[in-house]
Formats: structure tokens, C-alpha cells, sequence
């Protein structure tokens, strides 16, 4: 039987939640346009969408809210963030930004220009959505195990390091302008990246004088995963372990709203003086002035204390327990996951769960828009309607090696019971699974189209 961890914290406040009728949640799905993203939360009883700026905040982030400075230049709140910055990045620079998009952005503004091209494990999406309207390339060059999802790899997030070399001779180092690293790989099941790994990516982007950069969104998870697979890490901290990862790196964008444990911000950090006036001019025109970039006095006080307490290993430890629960009780029901389970989300693998739905036909979708039906529980796809795309030159499209289904768990917000629930609510579909049928498209956009796109059910 999966075990449950013990929370290391109680409940101080609570935010009630409603269970909708089927009706209701059949007539709310038909007018978002079966696109959960056109959902309102209200109509939603467990929200597994997303980790992002989801988490409950502490007793001690919320009364660093009521320290907040609210200058325009200089408040103390940024000098309290440059502290912890200091402490876990290391970076003789650093702006904190709105959220990790505009880090993102400013990064692609420094580097990218049409036809170059930015290697990384795997894209995350907004990251390659700000490559490729840069007119890049974004290939993701993770170990052949990320791509398979019964495959057991303690460290499936890792780059291919033979794939990452053969990427640079064949497009030419000149036309590389930088190496990315998500760690944990969202995309790829938030599987984390080991040590051993991030060393010998640098070494490649220091044989070529490339810059190294991580996405830095699940760094302390990754930090975490180390401690407990790899050999000689069993005795650090993961404040240590992220110390080390982070030495190797010329730089981080990070979403501060995931392993930052708050609701909003990002930073952006790097080593080099002269890129870091390029970038004091664009947080001028984008974001604000550089020491609150987009971000509340506030905003900034809750992140310099969430930060250090997501480092806390009792923290992580309960962190990436509970996704295992999730996931092992899901493997308990036959559901076909992501194995082993990563460390924000559970990810079901739709070619095995619905193989009889085609990915033209959306089998995400299909089974998200019935977990919604059935028990109120919102799940994202990730799969063909996230990530299919048209090749430009021959019109054909390209569908995804991974079609998944992400279930999320936001940070120190759900107990046993939800996650129970939702467990249930899945094995049910997957007896099931042979009453679910495909969906079209009904209308697009150019880019992104999964947070806007509208469909339909095939007949
Ligand atoms: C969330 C995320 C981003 C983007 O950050 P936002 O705060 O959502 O803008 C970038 N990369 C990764 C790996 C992420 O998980």
C-alpha cells in the first residue's frame, strides 16, 4: 500500500470548496469550449491544473507580507531577497521580475536571433514559445529514457550529452548562442537532473565557450531528487546540493512561483556585468525599476522567506512524498503514469490509457474534459494540443513523443483525502476508458494554442 507522509505543518486557515452537479459541469464545459484553461475556478472542486503560484503560503510569509516596503527604489524587502539570493544562487547579479516568462523573454533578447538555435533538456513551453517568435530553433535533447515512459531512470530529466555535441557540430557553434537546462524537466514529467549530468553539460558548453543556463523553476525538488539518488549526496543538505548546481551555471531565469513558494514573481540572474546592463535597460521598459521588477514590496519579503523554506528538507521530503502517494496509487488502480513519479505532478500517459483514440484526435483532452465530468477535478493536457506543430517547410504536422495528462499538486494545499479522491475518480475512467472518444478543433491560434484553443466532441 503507498504511504502518505506526515504534513510538517497544520492548518491554519482554510478556503472552502464546492462540488457542482454533473449538469452543471456538463453545461460548464461546453461553453469553455471543452479548454479547461475557459474554466472558473469556482466550478472546480481540486484543482490539479497547475503548481504555479498555487501554494499555500506560511505563517511567516504572511506576516512578511505586512513588512512590506513599498518604495519605489531601494526597499529593504529587495535587500532581503538579494540576501537569500546570495545564499542559494550565488549570482553577482539578479532582477526579481513579475513572473518567469519576462526572465524568459529578457533572456531571449539577449540571445536568440532568427535562425539560431537554443538546446535544451526539454522546453518548457512559454520558453520555447519566446525562441521560436525569435525565429530560433528549440530543440529538446534529453536522454532517449525521458521519452519513455515505463522506463525506470533515476535521473530521466538528465541532457544526452553525445545528442547535446552532435547538436552543436552539426548547427555550427556560432549558432548557438546558449545551453538551457530545465531542472526539474517539466515537460518531461518533472524528472529531475543529476549532478553528474549538469557538470558534464557545462564542461560541453565550456568546450564549445557557450553560456549555461538553467530554467530554474524546480530547482530545490531537483536539489532534493540528488540527495536522495546519487551517490555522495546522501549527507548534504539540499540548500548545499543547490549551491553546487547552481556553481556550474553563468545564469538562471526561474519562475518564482513554483519551488519560491508564492503566487507571484520570477527572477532573472547572471555573472557577466556587461549582459546585466543590457538587461537593467529592458526591466526598465518591461518590468520596472530593477529593484522590484514587476513585483510588491511585499511580494518580494513573501519570496526571500519562501525561498529558504523551500529548501527545508522536511519540507521537501513531505513534497515529493505526497506525488509519489499520488502516483503510487494510481499504479495500485493499473493506471498508466510516468515512471518513476516526478516531482510536482503525476503524469498519466494517454498512448497507453486511451491507444484507441489517435493523437490527431486529442486523447488529453478527451480524458481531462471526463476527469472534469466526472468528479469536478481539473487535470492539463500536455500532449498533442500543447505541443503538436506544423513543420513550416513541409506543411505536415508533428505530434509529441509524450502524450500526457499532468495532475498537479500545488504546494501544501491538498490532504490525503483530495488526493484520494482524485485517485479514484481516475482508476473509475480508466475501466472506463473504452467509452471515451476524441475531440476536433473549432477554432485556434497561431501560438500557444492550448490556453485558448476551442473544440469539440468527434461523434
Ligand atoms: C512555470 C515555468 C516557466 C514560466 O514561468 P511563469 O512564472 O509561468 O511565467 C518557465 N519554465 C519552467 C520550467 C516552468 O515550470
Amino acid at each position: 500500500m503507498a504511504e502518505y507522509p506526515l504534513e510538517p505543518f497544520r492548518i491554519k486557515v482554510v478556503e472552502p470548496i464546492r462540488l457542482t452537479t454533473r449538469e452543471e459541469r456538463q453545461r460548464v464545459l461546453e461553453e469553455a469550449g471543452y479548454n479547461l484553461f475557459a474554466v472558473r475556478s469556482e466550478d472546480i472542486l481540486l484543482d490539479f491544473f497547475t503548481d504555479s503560484g498555487t501554494t499555500a503560503m506560511s505563517d511567516d510569509q504572511w506576516s512578511g507580507i505586512m513588512l512590506g516596503d513599498e518604495s519605489y527604489a531601494g526597499c529593504r524587502n529587495f535587500f532581503h531577497l538579494k540576501e537569500v539570493q546570495e545564499t542559494i544562487f550565488g549570482m553577482p547579479y539578479f532582477v526579481p521580475t513579475h513572473q518567469g516568462r519576462p526572465a524568459e523573454n529578457m533572456l531571449m533578447d539577449l540571445y536568440v536571433k532568427p535562425g539560431l538555435v537554443v538546446p535544451n533538456n526539454m522546453h518548457f513551453d512559454s520558453t520555447e514559445g519566446n525562441i521560436i517568435v525569435r525565429g530560433g530553433k528549440a530543440p529538446n535533447l534529453a536522454i532517449d529514457e525521458a521519452w519513455q515512459p515505463t522506463v525506470q531512470h533515476p535521473f530521466k530529466g538528465n541532457m544526452d550529452i553525445v545528442k547535446l555535441r552532435d547538436c552543436i557540430e552539426r548547427v555550427g557553434v556560432e549558432n548557438v548562442p546558449l545551453i538551457l537546462m530545465t531542472v526539474t524537466n517539466n515537460t518531461g514529467a518533472g524528472q529531475p537532473v543529476s549532478m553528474r549530468n549538469i557538470r558534464e553539460t557545462k564542461a560541453v558548453a565550456d568546450d564549445y565557450a557557450i553560456p549555461f543556463w538553467f530554467d530554474a523553476a524546480r530547482y530545490a525538488e531537483n536539489a532534493y531528487f540528488i540527495k536522495l539518488r546519487e551517490p555522495g549526496y546522501a549527507d548534504k543538505t539540499p540548500l548545499e546540493i543547490a549551491q553546487e548546481m547552481f556553481s556550474y551555471a553563468d545564469g538562471f531565469v526561474m519562475s518564482s512561483k513554483k519551488d519560491g513558494l508564492v503566487n507571484i514573481g520570477g527572477l532573472f540572474g547572471c555573472r557577466d556585468a556587461a549582459l546585466f546592463d543590457q538587461v537593467k535597460v529592458m526591466m526598465i521598459l518591461r518590468e520596472g525599476f530593477l529593484t522590484y521588477g514587476g513585483l510588491a514590496g511585499r511580494d518580494l519579503e513573501a519570496l526571500a522567506r519562501g525561498l529558504m523554506e523551500g529548501v527545508q528538507e522536511s519540507y521537501l521530503k513531505y513534497r515529493i512524498e505526497q506525488t509519489r502517494y499520488f502516483g503510487e496509487r494510481l499504479l495500485e488502480g493499473g493506471v498508466p503514469i510516468v515512471e518513476p513519479v516526478g516531482g510536482h505532478a503525476v503524469y498519466l500517459d494517454m498512448l497507453r490509457f486511451l491507444p484507441h483514440i489517435p493523437q490527431s484526435c486529442f486523447p488529453g483532452v478527451a480524458f481531462v474534459c471526463r476527469l472534469f465530468l466526472d468528479s469536478g477535478v481539473r487535470a492539463v493536457e500536455l500532449g498533442s494540443l500543447a505541443f503538436a506543430h506544423t513543420d513550416p517547410d513541409t506543411g505536415e504536422v508533428k505530434y509529441p513523443g509524450l502524450e500526457l495528462v499532468r495532475l498537479c499538486l500545488p504546494r501544501r494545499v491538498y490532504t490525503r483525502s483530495h488526493i484520494d479522491y482524485a485517485a479514484d475518480a481516475i482508476i473509475q475512467i480508466y475501466k472506463d476508458r473504452e467509452q471515451l472518444r476524441g475531440l476536433k478543433l473549432v477554432w485556434e491560434p497561431p501560438i500557444m494554442r492550448h490556453f485558448t484553443a476551442r473544440l469539440e466532441p468527434l461523434p
